[in-house]
């Protein structure tokens, strides 16, 4: 049994949760997470006739989990019970959910071709068309692809990172492979400059947090034992740390897996870290690289995967760590697009609805840029304030001297 399916007897009934829940404040229609979950799980119990289809706008956000004085796994108790009682009908938005959640498909598919597929995407006649009959929301840029993937430009690279007398594993992410190599490059560069090298798993396949959201549970248990293994085997061989650039990434492969998927990730668990954590335990023990001054302003927006998590303190030390930058840390709230979810003409609304406070504090920040761990978040903020968006160790990669 997994930590989701009993932890609803802890809850004390204090709806808490349902004050931080982002989509209870921006639609009157949301029960919100205490009736959701743990209210919800005790009668889904008796019978799957009280699953109830509201269950479908929460956005996995997990705020309410982060709020919870009780540890309930109010928003794992909701991801659980969409994966187990949603009905799967044969209807044009199970197309759409598909398509969003099968990365690895799409990101092969699409990268060798990448300024045609682009362009194609871009167009307003085809957004329109998807609008009208998969239902993605026609306001909304879908995520543009590279040309190649990140793990073919790191086989060349590869031979250079053996020569570092210490070693890092790398789970890149889709993100990364398909959308944005240059975040891993950047991360090469940082390591390289701090004397450790870089290595890719043998294998990896998408974390599998965009079909838990979706509701796919049984892909996303395959692609967890997939990592795991692969995560396994490279700890074994070479007792490495493995990194993720993703905040949500590293939220799916150390909590959901076992919380969510019921997918043993015991072996590897302690082994796996978000960048930001790592890089500020090597600073703090003298290992930082030489870094020049960013006479800049930026805004840090905190995902809610890295606020659940605990972290969102490393990335800003670590950003308050390069010299010369002014940081401005934003109220912690959740940008609206969480992952696929604002995609989704039926949600697009409330997407914008629950983001608005936070574009609006963005637009009068007068920063040089917004940083954020989170390549949905950058991508909800760049849209929609058209302040340039990127990762904290983009800004690093800026800062070295060599
Ligand atoms: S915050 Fe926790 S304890 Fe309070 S109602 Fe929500 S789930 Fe229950
Ligand atoms: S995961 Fe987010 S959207 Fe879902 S119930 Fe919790 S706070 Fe609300």
């Amino acid at each position: 049994m997994n930590i989701a399916q009993n932890s609803f007897e802890k809850c004390i009934k204090c709806t808490i949760c349902t004050v931080y829940c982002p989509v209870a404040k921006a639609n009157p229609n949301y029960p919100g997470p205490k009736e959701c979950g743990p209210d919800g799980a005790r009668l889904r119990i008796k019978s799957l006739d009280y699953y109830d289809q509201a269950l479908k706008l929460c956005t996995n956000c997990k705020r309410c989990e982060t709020a919870c004085p009780s540890n309930v796994n109010v928003g794992d108790i909701i991801a659980v019970a969409r994966g187990k009682f949603e009905k799967k009908v044969i209807n044009p938005k199970l197309m759409r959910d598909f398509i969003l959640s099968q990365t690895d498909l799409f990101g092969t598919l699409s990268t060798p071709f990448a300024p045609i597929v682009n362009k194609i995407t871009d167009s307003q006649i085809i957004k329109t068309v998807m609008h009208k009959t998969i239902g993605i929301d026609k306001h909304k840029a879908l995520p543009k692809y590279s040309l190649g993937t990140f793990r073919n430009w790191f086989k060349k690279n590869a031979p250079d990172q053996e020569q570092y007398p210490r070693q890092v594993s790398y789970f890149h992410g889709c993100y990364v492979n398909y959308n944005d190599p240059d975040l891993g490059k950047d991360l090469l560069k940082v390591l390289n400059a701090m004397n450790i090298g870089l290595k890719l798993l043998n294998k990896e396949k998408c974390c599998g947090v965009p079909l838990i959201a979706n509701g796919f549970h049984d892909k996303a248990r395959k692609n967890a034992r997939f990592n795991v293994k692969n995560m396994t085997e490279a700890v074994e061989k070479f007792n490495t740390p493995i990194l993720s650039t993703s905040s949500t990434c590293s939220f799916t492969l150390k909590q959901e897996y076992p919380h969510v998927l019921d997918v043993d990730n015991s072996q590897v668990v302690d082994k796996i870290e978000y960048i930001t954590s790592f890089l500020l335990r090597e600073f703090m023990n003298g290992n930082a690289p030489k870094l020049k001054e960013i006479n800049k302003t930026i805004v840090y927006h905190t995902p809610c995967h890295l606020e659940r998590s605990g972290l969102a303190i490393f990335t800003i030390e670590l950003l308050r760590a390069i010299p010369g930058l002014k940081v401005i840390v934003l109220e912690s709230e959740c940008c609206g697009l969480a992952g696929t979810y604002g995609f989704k003409k039926e949600n697009y609304d409330v997407s914008m609805k629950i983001g608005k406070h936070l574009f609006e504090t963005i637009k009068n920040s007068d920063a040089d840029y917004a940083i954020t761990d989170c390549e949905t978040c950058k991508w909800q903020i760049e849209e929609n304030t058209h302040l340039k968006t990127i990762h904290p160790i983009n800004l690093l990669a800026q800062g070295l001297t060599v």
